[in-house]
């Protein structure tokens, strides 16, 4: 007879963000005997190749462009000023080392099982464990499951040799800079990670199927910063014919180092490119992938396969709860660690919290391209079908910052902050709000705090010292 399934009150699937907010308030602070089955490396895609070695890669190649500026403020470092990918990439992998075992020591001082292995549901309150070091399978139980297991990268569909190319993941393997590297995708990931490559002197071509990339967001955003790649020397491909076939001329030695690989790119209208890596960024789909959801009844929806949930993260199984990037619902880390933490109060908190549960609406977020874009809200063609076109009102503000004052003209240009309100209804309550420019990243947590609490135009104007606004995109200068 098989062993009964060792019994917990909470079973997290995944160890990422989501699901460690939701192990961690279940018993660090509710008691509840919890386990987190974690089938990879601990922390998820953030830690370990998501915001962590993205952000810390954009801070490397922020550093080199604050070299060249500090050129025309009068440093004189010699004409090429060397650096060592390799060993920055050393260093990074090293900080994640040490965020995996932070992880996993917290989990640890709260009490929360971390299981090792694979999860595979059987039927909707009992999984089967496959443990990562070869071990004998085993099951586990509980009346409450958490599917907190995320998203993978996109494969390009029916594309010959797409496989020669990398994704996302595969980025964050190399140690050794390619000459030349083509980016296919218009979302965050395209527009970060090629924008990161043309900062550090990679020949960077970004290949997006429209006349501008980011088109989730407002039209000022997209125009501004597509237009901004081009003259930052990006080689960005509009309305790209995409890639018909990928014929590997020359096969790298490993996937830590593209330099000596060769790719030929034949494109649908005939047109050929070599290129030396090639990165396809078209998506993420949800990760469910042998995770045995059929054995639940747990419903999915839509092409990348999302499972989908009401505002309490309840799926359409009792007891199962789905939060993060596998339900599609806001793909950011502090997002699936809200709504971990809020699943977990509901589920065992107080009375006070038992009604907990995340508010998708206006959460801010930062696109860290060169310059870096803030936005939280609305888009204007969002808002005006939300209110009415009538109902809405604009301001925009555009300049340089005085960090480009040293530079020539016709450099300092080049160099956009643009601020975009959106403002509805008689007392002008802001539901959007764009920002492109140097430092916005860091201003857009205040920001969007404000428009979370419904801040109105008067309110911002209060706030000493105010920006100078003007009514319906007419450009002003501060
Ligand atoms: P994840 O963090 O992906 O965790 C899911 C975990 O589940 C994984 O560890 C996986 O191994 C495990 N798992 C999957 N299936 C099983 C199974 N069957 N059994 C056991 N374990 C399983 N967001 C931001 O807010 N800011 C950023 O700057 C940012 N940058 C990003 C850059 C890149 C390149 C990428 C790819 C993403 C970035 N994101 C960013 C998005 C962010 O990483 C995700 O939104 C976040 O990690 C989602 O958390 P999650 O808990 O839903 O899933
Ligand atoms: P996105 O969904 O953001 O963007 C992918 C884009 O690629 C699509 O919008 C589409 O744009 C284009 N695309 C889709 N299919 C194809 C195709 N077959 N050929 C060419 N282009 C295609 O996905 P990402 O992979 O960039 O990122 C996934 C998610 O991860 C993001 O949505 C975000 O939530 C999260 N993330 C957050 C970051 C942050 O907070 N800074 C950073 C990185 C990721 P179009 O229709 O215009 O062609």
């Amino acid at each position: 007879m098989a062993p009964s399934p060792k019994q917990y009150d909470f079973i997290v699937i995944g160890g990422g963000s989501g699901g460690s907010g939701s192990a961690r308030r279940a018993s660090g602070w509710y008691g509840k005997k919890t386990a987190i089955i974690e089938a990879g490396a601990s922390g998820g895609t953030c830690v370990n190749v998501g915001c962590v070695p993205k952000k810390m890669t954009w801070n490397f190649a922020s550093i080199n462009e604050t070299i060249e500026a500090g050129r025309h403020y009068g440093y004189d470092f010699g004409k090429d000023v060397p650096f060592d990918f390799t060993t920055f990439v050393e260093k990074r992998h090293a900080r994640i080392n040490v965020l995996n075992g932070a992880y996993e020591s917290n989990w640890a001082k709260e009490g929360i099982d971390l299981i090792h292995g694979t999860a595979t549901f059987i039927s909707p309150h009992e999984m089967e464990i496959k443990p990562k070091d070869g071990g004998e399978a085993y099951r586990i139980t509980a009346p409450h499951i958490c599917i907190a297991t995320g998203s993978y990268p996109g494969k390009a569909p029916g594309i010959k040799g797409s496989e020669y190319g990398i994704d996302s993941d595969g980025y964050f393997l190399i140690k050794h800079l390619p000459k030349k590297m083509v980016f296919v995708g218009a979302g965050y990931i395209s527009v970060e990670l090629a924008g990161v490559m043309n900062a550090i002197g990679v020949e960077t071509h970004l290949f997006i199927r429209h006349n501008t990339f980011l088109r989730k967001f407002d039209p000022m955003i997209q125009e501004t910063l597509t237009n901004h790649y081009e003259e930052i020397g990006v080689h960005v491909h509009r309305n790209h014919p995409g890639i018909k076939e990928v014929v590997q001329l020359k096969a790298a030695k490993d996937a830590t180092d593209p330099r000596e690989k060769e790719l030929k790119l034949i494109m649908n209208d005939g047109s050929e490119m070599i290129t030396n890596e090639l990165l396809w960024a078209i998506g993420r789909p949800a990760e469910t992938r042998g995770l045995g959801i059929e054995n639940t009844g747990v419903k999915t929806n839509g092409p990348e396969g999302h499972i989908v949930v009401d505002k309490y993260q309840n799926t359409s199984v009792e007891g199962i709860y789905a939060l993060g990037d596998v339900t599609g619902q806001a793909e950011l880390t502090p997002v699936a660690i809200a709504a971990g933490r809020k699943l977990g109060n509901r589920l065992f908190g107080p009375e006070e919290v038992r009604d907990d549960h995340l508010e998708y609406d206006r959460i801010p977020t930062v696109i860290f391209s060169h310059p870096p874009v803030g936005t939280t809200g609305l888009s204007e063609p969002d808002a005006e079908e939300k209110y009415g076109k009538e109902n809405i009102k604009v301001y925009t503000t555009k300049f340089s910052a005085m960090f480009y004052d040293v530079f020539p003209k016709e450099e300092k240009a080049k160099m956009p902050t643009q601020f975009k309100m959106i403002c509805q209804g008689p007392k002008e309550e802001v539901v959007g709000l764009h920002i492109i420019g140097d430092g916005c990243d860091e201003m857009m947590q205040g920001f969007g705090l404000a428009v979370k609490m419904g801040a109105t135009k008067k309110d911002f104007d209060s706030c000493v010292a105010d920006m100078s606004y003007q009514e319906d995109s007419t450009i002003v200068k501060i």
